[in-house]
């Protein structure tokens, strides 16, 4: 009874990490579509560094990590 040699199981190995890199690539892939499905955080509200204003993130100018809600305040 020596069917699962040292080889035997060097290929169950290989043939383990195979199966758990396509599923985790299978799931890096379907994420972004059921990501764009939904839409959860499109509208995020950011706040402008100087005034305070509240505004969309996608609006928001970001600029040296801050966010500003005009090209006026980014001075
Ligand atoms: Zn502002």
């Amino acid at each position: 009874m020596y069917a699962l040699d040292s080889m035997g199981i060097v290929k169950l190995i290989i043939l383990a990490m195979v199966i758990f890199l396509g599923f985790s690539l299978f799931k890096k892939f379907r994420k972004p579509a059921s990501h764009t499905d939904q839409q959860p955080s499109t509208n995020k509200m950011v706040a402008c560094s100087v005034c305070k204003t509240h505004i969309p993130e996608n609006e928001a100018i970001i600029h040296n990590g801050k966010v500003y809600c005009s090209k006026e305040h980014m001075e």
